[in-house]
């Protein structure tokens, strides 16, 4: 399996609109930050983690032609305001594209993109998204998925753990207070863990920065990935700050599990 970080930015991106500080204007790529999502390459398909705002800009930028499902964390609108832009990614001949997610998210999608879930949209060449619930743990492309329901904000919000060949992998978790207890077993040793680490200071919905370490320490992840990333955290100096086994992911990185 194979995972690319198409976006590592919190909800507003770095850099910020109108913002002058030393990281929004830093000529480091690696400060340059979408917003969050991810690619996931199985054995039999590829699998498009969140539809940010950003999507166009992602799929081109690394050359994206297709993608066999969609699966979403939650409904805030940094993570599916670009699910428009699915149009140019769907099955050219149906023009379908299946939607994973929980009742919440799936609802909100509904609501924001009621011309594509309302069944009167027929145009040929426009998205038609085929909604499924997620209801328990679910094979797709190839790998078995898991969800991980944790807290964030009033959202029903899931990371994901993703097994391929029986064996978890890898989690992804970019949106979270915390990893509450009924989750933590299932991440618990995971050799790959990405997680929400916002910014050095505590925030009411996300995990900060030292929070995530923390959390990362508790449940014995092997090797670690922060995501949607604030202007707080310059790369270079926050990536060489970092434990042994923990790193600042970046726009554009790839993992080869
Ligand atoms: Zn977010
Ligand atoms: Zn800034
Ligand atoms: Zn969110």
């Amino acid at each position: 399996m194979k995972i690319t970080f198409l976006g590592t930015g919190t909800s507003q991106g770095v850099p910020l609109i109108g913002c002058d500080c030393a990281v929004c204007c830093s000529d480091d790529p690696r400060d340059k930050r979408f917003r969050c999502s991810i690619l996931v390459e199985g054995p039999s398909g590829t699998i498009l983690v969140d539809t940010t705002p950003d999507l166009r800009s992602q799929a081109l930028r690394v050359g994206l032609k297709r993608v066999d499902a969609v699966l979403m964390t939650h409904g805030h609108a940094d993570h599916l305001m670009g699910f428009d832009d699915l149009r140019r990614l769907s099955d050219p001949k149906t023009d379908e594209i299946p939607i994973y997610a929980n009742g919440m998210t799936l609802d909100i999608l509904a609501r924001v993109f009621f011309y594509l879930f309302n069944g009167q949209n027929r145009y040929r060449g426009y998205v038609h998204p085929v909604p499924h619930l997620i209801e328990e743990p679910l094979e797709l492309c190839g790998l078995r998925i898991v969800p991980l329901p944790v807290p964030h904000g009033k959202v029903e919000t899931w990371g994901y753990r993703f097994e391929e060949g029986g064996v978890p992998k890898f989690a992804y978790i970019s949106d979270a207070k915390e990893i509450p207890q009924q989750t933590r077993h299932l991440v618990q040793g995971i050799p790959v863990l990405v997680l929400d680490g916002l910014r050095p200071e505590s925030h009411p919905t996300h995990l900060s920065l030292p929070e995530a370490v923390q959390t990362a320490r508790e449940v014995e992840a092997q090797e670690v990935y922060f995501t949607h990333l604030t202007h707080y955290l310059p790369h270079a100096a926050t990536e060489a700050s970092l434990p042994q086994g923990m790193h600042l992911a970046y726009d554009t990185l790839t993992l080869d599990l």
